[in-house]
């Protein structure tokens, strides 16, 4: 059985009786350091002194300080800088300042699950990982609302890891929406997954795949960016709040007939044997190997291909439509700037 917690199974004084460091200070750092302090948790930033986050966060009010300096100071330490930069800096930084009875925190469970992070055993060990973007966290906290989020105990050496990762995912607002209980493998594997195979690998291909195919047979590239990406946010909401019944209740019984005849072979067997693959690869390790190759080597082949996706015709026909589409709040950003 699922375990789901809310608001009212969490003891938000375990946080409030804690100083808590949240390393880093993008997506997610900015989400959680603002939230909890806000929830009246003692709270401070660490960073690199050269880091460009520096200054939005000591705008905000929010102590900052070196890594090492405020994961000595802290009781409780969230790690949340980029996953490929923890393992250095968990070793210069966090571990000589752990004692017995700290807790280390995560929001995703990748190092501790391929073991390039492993914490000494009188620390307590616990995950809580928020399931949208950290913006969202930060918003919807504001908004008195919450992001749901996954809650996992990797090592309880105090006996209360999870009442007081309960606590922490309270002050931040998860616990409004619901904190899922789960193992830093289980959130580590469907997170991999998830996002390779459907949320950002899968959707992306059968955006740019769908856009190629009208473009290729000589429709207007314009026609086919609305069909293949505009399109996609309005039939998404509707599963969104509805699930899947309700986008087809709400669209044609023409679309509905084509959804059900053309899906199935649009996502045939051989893309569920891929995704079989692409599971086993993240089970068996070998995908964290070669990602954390890639960025021993300097990301070389990642570099190249982010500018080649850039490129691509969907994304320049999109840019002049959204530009006039001033409602739709559009962005345009340089990838090597952090959010
Ligand atoms: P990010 O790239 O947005 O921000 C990273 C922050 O860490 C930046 O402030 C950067 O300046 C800082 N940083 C980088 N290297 C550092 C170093 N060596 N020392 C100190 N600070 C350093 O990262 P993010 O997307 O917020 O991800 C943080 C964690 O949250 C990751 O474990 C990620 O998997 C997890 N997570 C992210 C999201 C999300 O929405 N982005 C959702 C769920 C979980
Ligand atoms: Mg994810």
């Amino acid at each position: 059985m699922t375990r789901i917690f809310y608001d009212r199974d969490a003891d938000l004084s375990l946080i409030r009786g804690r100083k808590v460091a949240i390393v880093g200070y993008g997506s997610q750092g900015h989400a959680h350091a603002l939230n909890l302090r806000d929830s009246g948790v003692a709270v401070k930033v660490g960073l690199r002194p050269t880091s460009k986050s520096l200054a939005r966060a000591r705008a905000a009010g929010l102590e900052v300080g070196p890594v090492a300096e405020v994961a000595a100071w802290a009781d409780v330490v969230m790690v949340l800088a980029p996953d490929t930069s923890q393992p250095a800096l968990y070793a210069e930084a966090i571990a000589p300042n752990l004692a017995a009875g700290k807790t280390l925190m995560f929001a995703h469970g990748f190092n501790i699950r391929y073991g390039t992070i492993a914490p000494r055993g009188d620390v307590d060990v616990s995950m809580v990982a928020p399931k949208g973007p950290g913006h969202r966290v930060r918003e919807t906290y504001q908004a008195g609302d919450g992001v749901p989020a996954l809650l996992a105990v990797h090592r309880d050496a105090s006996g209360g890891a999870h009442a007081l990762a309960l606590s922490y995912a309270a002050a931040i607002g998860a616990a409004r929406a619901g904190v899922l209980e789960t193992t830093f493998t289980e959130e580590t594997e469907t997170d991999l997954f998830g996002e390779q195979a459907v949320l950002c690998g899968g959707v992306s291909a059968l955006v740019k795949a769908g856009f190629e195919t009208l473009v290729e047979a000589g429709y207007q590239p314009e026609v086919a960016y609305f069909e293949c990406l505009h399109e996609l946010k309005l039939i998404v909401d509707l599963m969104y709040r509805g699930g899947l019944g309700y986008m087809r209740y709400s669209i044609s019984d023409t679309a509905e007939y084509g959804d059900y005849t053309a899906g199935p072979h649009v996502v045939d067997g051989h893309a569920r044997a891929t995704m079989k693959k692409l599971l086993a690869d993240i089970q068996n390790g070998s995908f964290a190997q070669r990602w954390i190759q890639e960025n021993a080597a300097g990301r070389p082949w990642f570099t190249a291909e982010r500018a080649r996706q850039r490129a691509h015709g969907i994304e320049t026909v999109g840019a002049a439509l959204r530009q006039m589409m001033p409602f739709l709040d559009p962005v345009t950003v340089d990838p090597e700037d952090g959010p």
